[in-house]
């Protein structure tokens, strides 16, 4: 058995967790073997706290990352939501929706509302729980969505932006209704939603109740043929109050 010093001991953890990318941990090291000699932690309560920390900064920093992907305009909780300023809506049933079972189903869960009620506030606070639970996000206004698909198909790359969509497991489609679509748009939109029916989640809000969607997508046959797809499999959730602000 060869003899080892502490101190090389040291230098190879210290090797280890350069070579394993564990940044938290080594720049812990020092600090945590010197409590340990201290009397203050045992070596078990050491190992644990290294790993734990490390983990930690590896789960934040998956996070960051994905909610950047998810594109969300602002991060917004759900614990931030004060639920006693909207008496409509029913808190037990928004908590639910935060056990994310409607992503594994593909459902479709519709916010409706007036302006200011929350809409986009509850759409970005279930997409972050969604984030967190190491689903892929993507959130788009649907004005936004539909210049995207329409540039591409200019492009002849409207299959692939298809595939894009449909590879996130929530799609959040924020804003149905604030402003009418473009020429085109609303059979850009169906292509999209029928790619994605039965197959991925989304949270659609709106201003506007069903019976306005034929001005929104200028033609009532695009609009039944997107609310056959989007009202089945889906949990409609309307807001009947003031604004917040
Ligand atoms: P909507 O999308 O329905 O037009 P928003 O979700 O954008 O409304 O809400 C407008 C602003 O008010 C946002 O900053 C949002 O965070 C805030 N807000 C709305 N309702 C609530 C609420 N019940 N509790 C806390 N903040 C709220
Ligand atoms: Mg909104």
């Amino acid at each position: 058995m060869t003899h080892t010093s502490p101190s090389s001991r040291v230098d190879n953890i210290r090797h280890s967790l350069v070579g394993l990318r564990m940044p938290r941990a080594l720049e812990m090291l020092d600090a945590t073997l010197r409590r340990i000699e201290q009397g203050q932690i045992d070596g078990v309560e050491a190992l644990d706290e290294l790993l734990t920390e490390e983990l930690s900064l590896r789960e934040n920093r998956r996070i960051r990352a994905a909610l950047r992907m998810a594109r969300l305009p602002v991060v917004k909780t759900l614990t931030g939501f004060d639920f006693a300023f909207q008496p409509s809506l029913d808190r037990n049933r928004i908590m639910a929706l935060a056990g994310l079972d409607f992503i594994a189903r593909a459902e479709v869960i519709h916010l409706l509302g007036p302006p200011g009620t929350g809409k986009s506030h509850l759409a970005t606070a279930l997409a972050v729980e969604a984030v967190r639970a190491g689903k892929l996000v993507y959130f788009v206004a649907l004005a936004d969505l539909v210049a995207q698909l329409a540039k591409a198909e200019r492009e002849g790359t409207l299959r692939e932006r298809i595939r894009f969509l449909c590879r996130a497991s929530l799609l959040v489609v924020d804003e149905i209704g604030y402003l009418p679509v473009t020429p085109g748009g609303g059979n850009l939109f169906f292509q999209l939603v029928n790619a994605r029916y039965e197959k991925g989640a989304m949270i659609l809000t709106s201003n506007r109740g069903f019976a306005e969607w034929g001005d929104i997508f200028g033609s009532p046959v695009v609009a039944t043929a997107l609310l056959d797809r989007l009202l089945h499999h889906a949990i409609v959730t309307q807001i009947e109050g003031s604004s917040y602000r």
